[in-house]
């Protein structure tokens, strides 16, 4: 790729880096603040300037807004071509608690928000029996694209999503997390076990409580491991208010 070439793609990049920002603020409300950083006495810049990567500009800024603009019109892996919208998660970026499912199902794909089909309501469901709202707590998964048919993640695609997992957790910086289902469970804890013998007890990820627990769209074909999830989300309640000692 020629020099000329390489600056004009930068190029494309920032400006689509730009257009996301602009999105993500007009949802947020917050028009413009992409000009400023989040500390008002450093009225800095945050879009790099042009010498910069894009890569090298991420590693720089740490909000939940700021990954999201780094994930752009994402096609680090082939999912990025089949969907129809990115599901980036949503909720409070200053949540306590974060669940963490496997990959958008067609609902969340058609609307771009997580868990919104039929599992997406048993898991407001579950947050309700919390004593929390769903606006209370953060929600995103493994992979932000629709994976064709609902299949399982494919190594490669959680192995190219999986950063921005992890940046979306050090931005929020939650107090609990909860793994919905192997997946979650698999990736974020690097084990291979079952999610039968990993739930009912706290794991730590980055020295953050982790409670794996059964995915919602589990518990609707399997009414009866109700029960576990209940006791797991109660057991997240406790720690929550007795100040985590797990
Ligand atoms: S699944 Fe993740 S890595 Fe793959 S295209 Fe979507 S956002 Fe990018």
């Amino acid at each position: 790729m020629g020099v000329e070439t390489e600056a004009r793609e930068e190029l494309l990049d920032l400006v689509r880096s730009l257009k996301e920002r602009l999105r993500v603020d007009g949802e947020s409300g917050e028009t413009l603040s992409y000009l400023f950083r989040e500390n008002p006495g450093a009225a800095e810049p945050l879009i790099p300037g042009p010498t910069l990567s894009t890569e090298t500009s991420a590693g720089r800024r740490s909000d939940l807004e700021a990954v999201r603009v780094e994930l752009g019109e994402c096609r680090r892996c082939s999912l990025g071509s089949l969907r129809h919208r990115l599901v980036f998660g949503e909720g409070n970026p200053h949540s306590e608690m974060v669940f963490v499912g496997e990959a958008p199902g067609a609902d969340e794909d058609e609307q771009g928000r997580p868990f919104v089909g039929r599992a997406g309501q048993l898991l407001t469901k579950i947050i309700a029996a919390m004593g929390l709202k769903r606006e209370e707590v953060y929600i995103c998964n493994i992979l932000k694209c629709r994976p064709p048919g609902n299949r399982n993640p494919q190594p490669e695609e959680i192995m190219a999503c999986e950063p921005f997992l992890i940046r979306q957790l050090e931005a929020i910086h939650p107090r609990v997390i909860c793994a919905l289902g192997s997946f979650a469970a698999h990736t974020l804890l690097k084990s291979e076990a079952p999610i039968s013998t990993l739930r009912g007890r706290f794991h730590r990820y980055q020295g953050i409580p982790l409670m794996p627990t059964y995915h919602p769209a589990y518990l609707l074909r399997n009414p009866g491991a109700k029960k576990q999830v209940w006791e797991d989300v109660q057991a997240i309640m406790k720690a929550l208010r007795n100040g985590l000692e797990v």
